[in-house]
């Protein structure tokens, strides 16, 4: 059958900006509990007439993060559809004062509008219309919503990786690339905290009894930046740094964050290794390190390769040229790469100055993107 077109939601535009409005205006930083709550009840609220089977999966420090299930005619939950949404944005409370919601030639602003809040809600319209005009296809539905992906999905991995390694067929919500291409890899994510530690001591009355912890971490500082390289896509960012207390003082410790990008677990291994083996050069002064790989790279695997080439058919159906890309930035779709499953990621809408005040959607992307998820639910061959 033809998905159902894009007229149909282009019908829909003004309820949809109503119901962005109000995800975006509940701000929901990934450390707030209470504001993501808030919003995981409104969620709740707003898919219930949809009838799933609804779990809550409480969480003392993160937010609570909520399935959202449709079993398939013979009461499977398993398997099937799975579509990952988060609930968090990385903008502080406040940040909407920054970045008003506001519409001004065909932008819609505010803080987390693309990633992900009008995902949310391309869901929602997207199986609304699809029980409507009795379309919902017969495999089970799981919606993820959870509440923590932009600080690394400590508290929702063990759920995503449950519904995930079995799914038939995983959609990711995130934010399309800047033509609207699917995002088909993805690089891995490496995080470490690297101490350097020294001795303190009177700058100018014993300077020859400290030990420098900075200057041990500057040459650090060199070698791990000199660790990127562009053809092999691996990439260092020393992102914080922290020391010292006193221009009078010899600093005693010193403090780096280190994100590292990889394309591949060789590469991921490789950089691990020359990290754990850093060495000092500062006489006296010792290094201490923590972290490692945060989430595994996502390769575009054969799997990946046939879901895009089947959602191009069914795009192409709708009259939309689907592209594909790849991305430096993780998402929760690379926590379930390895599992060798079917991932379409990048399905939200298009906008741009995503983690920024300048965050925005292009309006009239909108019902496309819907009828484009709409279409792949309901006509996806397994
Ligand atoms: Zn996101």
């Amino acid at each position: 059958m033809n998905p159902i077109p894009s007229a149909i939601f282009e019908t829909q535009i003004s309820q949809m900006q109503v119901m962005i409005e109000e995800l975006v205006s509940i701000e929901s930083p990934s450390t707030d509990k209470q504001s993501i709550d808030q919003l995981g009840d409104k969620m709740i609220e707003i898919i219930s007439p949809l009838n799933p089977e609804i779990t809550i999966d409480y969480q003392q420090i993160a937010g609570n993060n909520i399935v959202a299930s449709w079993p398939d005619e013979q009461g499977n939950t398993t398997g099937g559809i799975v579509v990952l949404c988060h609930m968090d944005t990385v903008h502080p409370i406040g940040a909407i004062n920054d970045n008003p919601i506001r519409i001004n030639k065909g932008k819609m602003h505010g803080p987390g509008i693309i990633d992900m809040k009008s995902s949310l809600v391309q869901v929602v319209f997207a199986l609304q219309i699809l029980q409507k005009h009795n379309r919902w296809p017969n495999t089970p539905i799981t919606l993820l919503l959870t509440s923590d992906e932009e600080i690394g999905s400590n508290s929702s991995r063990p759920l995503i990786k449950h519904f995930g390694k079995t799914a038939n067929l995983v959609l990711c919500m995130e934010p399309a690339l800047s033509q609207g291409e699917l995002k088909t890899s993805r690089k891995g994510v490496m995080r470490f905290t690297i101490t350097t530690k020294g001795k303190s001591a009177h700058a100018g009355a014993a300077h020859e009894e400290g030990i420098n912890a900075i200057e041990e971490m500057a040459h650090q500082i060199i070698c791990l930046q000199n660790l990127t390289n562009y053809e092999t896509g691996t990439t260092i960012n020393i992102g914080e740094i922290k020391g010292g207390s006193r221009p009078n003082v010899i600093p005693e410790e010193c403090q780096i964050a280190v994100d590292v990008r990889i394309r591949n677990i060789v590469e991921a291994n490789k950089i691990t290794n020359i990290i754990d083996n850093l060495k000092s050069n500062v006489p006296g002064s010792k290094i201490l390190i923590t972290g490692g790989i945060e989430r595994d790279p996502m390769p575009k695997t054969p799997e990946i390769s046939a879901a895009f080439k089947q959602a191009s058919q069914i795009a192409k159906n709708l009259g939309i040229m689907l592209k594909e890309g790849s991305t430096g930035g993780g998402s929760d779709a690379n926590i379930i790469a390895n599992y060798k499953v079917p991932i379409l990621d990048g399905l939200g809408p298009l906008g741009d100055g995503a983690h920024t005040s300048k965050e925005h959607l292009l309006l009239n992307s909108v019902s496309n993107r819907t009828a484009l998820l709409s279409g792949i639910i309901s006509e996806w061959k397994i």
